[in-house]
């Protein structure tokens, strides 16, 4: 139905791209088969490790159509969800290494590769934040993780903290109490903001513990973590707990960093939207974590992402590059 219309540069004929999609969670995948199944025929910039944020967590229990599903699982049904729509050459399993959003077409470079192309939808999603302690950064891989899914394992009948109050560090927890002798989750206030049920989970699990209205100061071990320091921030008492893990699950920010000069990004990095995936910039888009600094859902990403490709159809049309 949509014809790409060529681009004539230097005299020779060159593809411009109708719309590249950068990112491979769930607004990266809508976006690429609603993209595709209007014939934009997108390439799909998966970057080095697809799927997002959900290859990161176990169980998925609130996106519907799935009562219970691992979160790679479900991104793998994804990815070959998209396949079916997709040019296969137009995957692209590498990392964007920079964008130029200041001419027009604009450019998106893979290592030495550029490409062309008249709109753009930006989800590369969010990544998780560390608490930025040096031993915290020196232990990385040795006790200290930020994936309890990927090393719950290694910690078998150990004990183990998970710092954060959010839904990730109940599921952490949760996911840990399976492995490790016991659990205890630090948090900085007296109420954690995570949503009931996950809560009623961790308050029911025998082998969780929980201590409020604390922080780690300090990460404590030569080669592997023997201990954290903490504090109460409402008496000022310190102690060392010991400890052989240190899950951190609190929270995450926007990969913006390569789109910042180039287009309205707000004071927590994320990039400012209008009329819903509209960035301050014509043709270029934005969708999941990458811009949503209130829900950050896989099912509300999953509809930024449809949103988007469906924005960028109508902008295509309107400026009749597609018909
Ligand atoms: P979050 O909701 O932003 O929670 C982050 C937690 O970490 C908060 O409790 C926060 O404390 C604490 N925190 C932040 N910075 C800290 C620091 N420097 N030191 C100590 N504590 C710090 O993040 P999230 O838990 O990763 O969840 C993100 C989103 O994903 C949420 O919308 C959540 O619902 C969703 N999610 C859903 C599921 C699920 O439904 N299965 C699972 C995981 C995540 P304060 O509370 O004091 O701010």
């Amino acid at each position: 139905m949509y014809r790409v219309i060529q681009y004539l540069k230097l005299g020779e004929v060159e593809m411009v791209e109708n719309v590249i999609i950068i990112g491979s969670g769930p607004a990266g995948y809508a976006a690429a088969i609603y993209a595709a199944r209007n014939d934009l025929d997108p390439i799909l910039i998966r970057g080095l490790q697809a799927g997002g944020q959900l290859m990161l967590t176990s169980f998925v229990e609130n996106y519907p159509g799935f009562e219970s599903i691992l979160g790679p699982d479900l991104m793998e049904k994804m990815s070959q969800h998209s396949k079916k729509f997709l040019s296969p050459n137009k995957i692209i399993d590498n990392d964007v290494t920079s964008v130029d959003l200041n001419s027009f077409p604009y450019k998106v470079h893979v290592e030495d590769k550029v490409y062309e192309t008249y709109s753009l939808i930006i989800a590369s999603g969010a990544s998780a934040k560390w608490l930025g302690l040096e031993n915290e950064k020196r232990l990385i891989g040795k006790g200290v993780s930020g994936c309890a899914v990927c090393d719950a394992f290694f910690f078998k009948n150990k004990s183990v903290v998970v710092v954060g109050g959010g839904d990730s560090a109940m599921e952490d927890a949760g996911y840990l109490a399976k492995f490790a002798k016991d659990v205890i989750i630090i948090h900085r206030r007296d109420k954690f903001r995570a949503s009931s049920i996950m809560q009623d989970r961790v308050f029911s699990n025998p082998k969780i513990k929980v201590i409020w209205d604390t922080v780690v100061e300090d990460v404590l071990g030569t080669d592997h973590v023997e201990g954290v320091k903490l504090k109460n921030v409402k008496t000022g008492e310190e102690k060392i707990m010991p400890t052989q893990g240190l899950f951190i699950a609190i929270g995450h920010y926007p990969n913006t960093d390569m789109f910042k000069g180039q287009l309205q990004i707000d004071e927590l990095g994320y990039i400012v939207t209008h009329d819903s995936v509209k960035t301050s910039k014509e043709g270029v888009f934005a969708a999941g974590d990458v811009q949503d600094r209130r829900y950050k859902q896989a099912v509300i990403a999953a509809g930024w992402g449809a949103m988007a490709a469906i924005e960028a159809t109508k902008f295509l049309e309107e400026k009749k590059i597609v018909k």
